[in-house]
């Protein structure tokens, strides 16, 4: 609608044809607002009918923002017939439905209406915080041609307000967005509007800077009206470098142009200048004349700001041809109206001071609320991304953990095989000699009484020689298992090497140690050992000693050995006590033991002391 409206027409009528076989009530009543905007300033009748259509369709629409448009359409015809009240009531109307629908690009459109309004109608602070808010929602929703239009519409009120540098910067602003979406009917009329302001303000090189870009661009495009307002902006510039020639010429200019493009505004502002410039040639009469026409089209539009400058000029005019009474009267007239204009002007700036100032302080707060929730976004994700840090922390630490305890376990398990294969003699797997010594030895250094037994196989070479040593060994692990079946569980059992037996009986006396020694001989005596020796059994000789207090090792072992040998000595399968604790034997058991062995032959008896550790 704004860059074409004939199409945007001419597809809305489209559309409701292909809608009356298809009737859509949203769709209809948006193509009838369409219509309704596009006839507002064409042919009014029309429009107000296709108002009526979109109003009739409401009750079966699902958009709440369809009725807000139909108020803002109402009110633009209201506007246009003349009827600003009803106008303004029905925008106020556009904008509660909008807010209450929460439709942005509805609500920004009915804001700029009654904001632009507001503004003609002398509310120029309420009506800056409508066009500031539509502005914002237009640029929030990247509506950039929209934004453009409510820009010029604040910085109008600006002008109007005498706020003139802040005009400024808002036409600056419109401007170089206008040039870069190459729009350039919009920087002809921006341009006379940046001209008007810098006018206004005095800066006359800058005012003639903008003037002649209107100008040579409303050239560029055939557009005489602004060719008109450029030259009357350029002549302004003339008069008040007093260069009334120059001026006078430029205004004929004007005036000729607008004949094409009549316009009742700027023929009095072409009439206000050349009645100034007038005065500078001294055509004063003629000066008077022309402002006095100037002064009444300016009346009757109620364009109090022009019609002020008209009585001040024409003030100077009637001085300068010496009617210092009806001098006195425009300017006494003049001091009225730049008085009323300059409080009306005060007040508004207060309020829109007011207005920027709420403006702000909103700014600030969305502003802190907005980096406060970054912030507590931030810090959640950080807390986040820690706890899931946090579990894969723990994660690890229990599989470090179970880690940890199976490799110990695992060294443990090892180390105590390690440990026991250190501490077992292999074929027997009773405790080696190292590991039974050093239990002695810890035992002889507390001095804790304790008997030892030393038993050796009786004639073994023998059966190695004639079964070989398998059977050998076979003989060895029966005899380990006879004693270990013999002896006490509290008594520790070992093997010294070869075919040599060694048992500690911790806390037995001599008699008891005596008592075991004898049981273990009739246990192994006892062995059937048929399966590998058809002619004989197997018999152990024991030698006995109990530890004394001054004992070393070698000396409690050396004691035992004896023992071991006098057995031997006294016919094997007996067990004979160390000299020392010697006590009597049994008679019947050594008598026995004899007896048993009476048939083997004496052999060399080896000496366990010679190979201690
Ligand atoms: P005595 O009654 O005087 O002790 O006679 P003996 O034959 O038992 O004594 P000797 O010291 O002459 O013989 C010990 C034999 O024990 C010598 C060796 O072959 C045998 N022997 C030592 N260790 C082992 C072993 O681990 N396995 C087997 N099969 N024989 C062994
Ligand atoms: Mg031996
Ligand atoms: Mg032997």
């Amino acid at each position: 609608m704004r860059n074409d409206p004939e199409r945007s027409r001419a597809l809305a009528e489209h559309a409701l044809e292909l809608l009356a076989q298809q009737p859509d009530a949203d769709l209809e009543a948006d193509a009838h607002l369409l219509l309704c905007d596009y006839n507002a300033e064409r042919d009014r009748s029309a429009a107000q009918q296709h108002l009526e259509l979109a109003r009739g369709l409401l009750p079966r629409t699902t958009r709440p923002a369809l009725a807000a448009q139909v108020a803002g359409c109402e009110g633009d015809l209201s506007e246009l017939a003349g009827d600003n009240a009803h106008a303004l009531s029905l925008y106020e109307r556009s904008v509660s439905l909008a807010e209450a629908a929460h439709t942005d690009d509805v609500l920004a459109n009915a804001l700029y209406q009654r904001g632009y309004l507001r503004g003609l109608r002398g509310e120029l602070a309420n009506g800056l915080a409508d066009l500031r808010r539509a502005n914002d929602i237009y640029e929030r929703l990247h509506l950039p041609e929209e934004a453009l239009n409510t820009l010029m519409a604040v910085a109008t009120l600006y002008d109007r307000m005498g706020d003139h540098a802040q005009a400024r910067r808002y036409f600056a602003d419109a401007l170089q967005a206008q040039r870069s979406a190459g729009l350039v009917r919009e920087q002809a009329v921006t341009q006379h509007n940046l001209g008007r302001a810098l006018e206004r303000l005095g800066d006359w090189p800058g005012a003639r800077d903008a003037f002649e870009a209107a100008f040579r661009l409303s050239q560029q495009i055939a557009y005489p009206r602004g060719e008109a307002y450029g030259l009357r902006g350029l002549a302004s510039v003339s008069n008040a470098e007093g260069d009334g020639i120059s001026a006078l010429l430029l205004l004929d200019h004007a005036a000729a142009l607008l004949r094409k493009a009549p316009d009742e505004r700027l023929r009095a502002q072409i009439a206000l200048q050349r009645g100034v410039a007038l005065r500078l040639v001294h055509r004063l009469g003629e000066s008077v004349a022309s402002l006095a026409d100037a002064l009444t089209v300016f009346q009757a539009a109620d364009s109090q700001v022009e019609a002020a400058s008209t009585l001040n000029e024409l003030a100077a005019s009637h001085a300068a041809l010496g009617d210092y009474k009806a001098a006195y009267e425009r300017a006494s007239q003049f001091a009225a109206l730049s008085d009323r204009l300059l409080k009306r002007q005060i007040e508004e700036r207060y309020a829109s001071l007011k207005v920027e100032f709420d403006t702000a302080v909103t700014d600030r707060e969305n502003q802190l609320l907005k980096r406060e929730k970054i912030a507590t976004d931030r810090a959640l994700a950080q807390e986040q991304r820690a706890s899931g840090l946090r579990a894969v922390a723990l994660a690890l630490a229990a599989v470090l953990v179970a880690l940890l305890a199976m490799l110990v376990r695992r060294h443990y398990r090892t180390s105590q095989r390690m440990r026991g294969l250190a501490m077992t003699d292999e074929l027997t797997q009773l405790a080696n000699r190292r590991h039974v010594l050093s239990t002695l030895q810890a035992i002889v250094a507390a001095g804790k009484p304790c008997s030892l037994l030393i038993a050796d196989l009786d004639l073994f070479k023998p059966i190695n020689d004639e079964h070989g040593h398998l059977v050998g060994d076979a003989i060895l692990r029966a005899v380990a298992a006879a004693l270990r079946g013999a002896v006490p569980t509290h008594a520790q059992l070992g093997r010294l090497g070869g075919e040599e037996f060694i048992v500690l009986l911790p806390g037995s006396t001599h008699d008891e140690a005596l008592a075991i020694a004898e049981r273990a001989r009739a246990v192994v005596e006892s062995i059937d050992a048929r399966q590998w020796l058809p002619n004989r059994g197997v018999t152990i000789s024991i030698g006995l000693t109990v530890c004394k207090p001054q004992d070393d090792l070698a000396e409690a072992l050396r004691r035992a050995d004896e023992a071991l040998y006098e057995a031997k000595r006294n016919g094997r399968n007996c067990v004979r006590s160390a000299p020392s604790t010697a006590r009597a034997v049994p008679e019947g058991a050594e008598g026995k033991a004899a007896e048993r062995v009476a048939a083997v032959a004496d052999g060399p008896v080896p000496r366990l002391s010679d190979a201690l550790p």
